[in-house]
């Protein structure tokens, strides 16, 4: 069972580790969404994140 974030883009932060999905979507939000990257702390990205 793994861990993974989707964002608004389509894109999909896959992996089993919390702090690991959360810098592969910190930088994402950075490189395609830096408007994005800004406002959001990691506590709100860590709600985004679902067990499938
Ligand atoms: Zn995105």
């Amino acid at each position: 069972m793994g861990k993974l974030i989707r964002c608004e883009c389509g894109f999909t932060a896959r992996g089993d580790d919390e702090n690991q999905l959360i810098d592969v979507l910190q930088s994402h939000l950075a490189a395609d969404h830096p408007t994005l990257a800004n406002a959001v702390t990691r506590e709100d990205i860590q709600s985004w994140i679902q067990i499938e």
